[in-house]
């Protein structure tokens, strides 16, 4: 068997032309949907992922406003200038670009963004939701890679899933979302014993580890949906996974590469969270 590869950058377009259709519509209403973007100090990774949104929003018709602040600013300044844009009717995502300076608290500034506005969906109100059900956003990640699950048509209903790594940005959120499609859900970290053992027992495994390579094709049983979440780099600079790709390819039933996998859909779920914010307020 070679598994099918899930393309995420077309299942992304797909989602993106629809969501396009969405921001007209809301033009047409005479709304603008708008994603502010946070960026503090210059850490290079940040600058880069932060020029991909703003890209992303330019071409969807999104306006989008990259706020850079100095490295040195205090707490208090990042959570003023969160407030204001918690003000601001122009803007309907608030997005602070992690990780911040050592002096700042992450949990502070999280937590001073309007829920209404999280559209990484990190807000405590939100992760909260996540669990209890409400109109919540969901972090972009883990909501990419349940769309492209069902995109690709893979029944999650009654299956056993196990995601590997319980970060609060994705793992965590990833289970919550694959117990709503009502799967069976094991998450394993640093400390589980035997992670093969519980690997193998997967119909889907997802791995948001950040440890080049880690999952191979013994970790897996034949015909396994496995989904990459890893950016790592190897001893060349090249981008990787968390998974052995060309190793499971003959084990696996579907996987998705690392470059052109779950990358993409991070970027869009935030731009349809965008649209999503705005639809909501004009609602109100
Ligand atoms: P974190 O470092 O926050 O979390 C990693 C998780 O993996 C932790 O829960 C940790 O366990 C677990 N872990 C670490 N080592 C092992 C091990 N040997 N065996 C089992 N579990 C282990 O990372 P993130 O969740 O933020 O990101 C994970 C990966 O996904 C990274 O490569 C990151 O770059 C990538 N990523 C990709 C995105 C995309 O858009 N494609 C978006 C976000 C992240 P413990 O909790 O016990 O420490």
């Amino acid at each position: 068997m070679i598994a099918a590869t899930i393309d995420g950058k077309k299942i992304s377009q797909d989602i993106r032309t629809k969501v396009e259709n969405r921001v007209v519509k809301m033009k047409n209403n005479g709304v603008i949907p708008g994603l502010a973007v946070v960026l503090v100090g210059d850490n290079q990774a940040s600058k880069t992922y932060v020029a991909m949104k703003q890209k992303a929003c330019e071409k969807m018709g999104i306006h989008s406003v990259l706020i850079e602040l100095p490295g040195d600013l205090t707490e208090q300044q990042l959570l003023d200038q969160v407030i204001e844009l918690n003000q601001d009717d122009a803007i309907h995502g608030i997005l602070v670009q992690l990780p911040l300076p050592n002096h700042i608290d992450e949990v502070n500034v999280i937590e001073s963004i309007d829920p209404k506005k999280d559209v990484d969906g990190f807000h405590p109100i939100n992760a909260g939701r996540l669990m209890t059900g409400g109109e919540a956003f969901f972090p972009c990640t883990p909501y990419g890679i349940i769309e492209m699950l069902k995109n690709q048509k893979i029944e999650l209903n009654g299956k056993h899933a196990v995601v590997v790594g319980r970060s609060n940005i994705v793992g965590k959120p990833m289970g919550q979302l694959l117990l709503k499609e009502n799967a069976t859900v094991t998450y394993c970290h640093s400390r589980t014993k035997d992670l093969a053992y519980h690997t193998k027992q997967a119909d889907v495994v997802i791995a948001a580890v950040g440890v080049r390579h880690m999952i191979t094709a013994d970790h897996i049983k034949k015909g396994a949906v496995v989904i990459d979440v890893g950016m790592n780099r190897d001893n060349d600079g090249k981008l990787c996974g968390d998974v052995d790709y060309e190793g499971c390819l003959s084990k696996a039933s579907a996987i998705t590469p690392v470059p052109g996998g779950v990358g993409p859909m991070t970027i869009t779920m935030l731009l349809a969270n965008t649209v999503e914010s705005a639809e909501r307020s004009f609602a109100r």
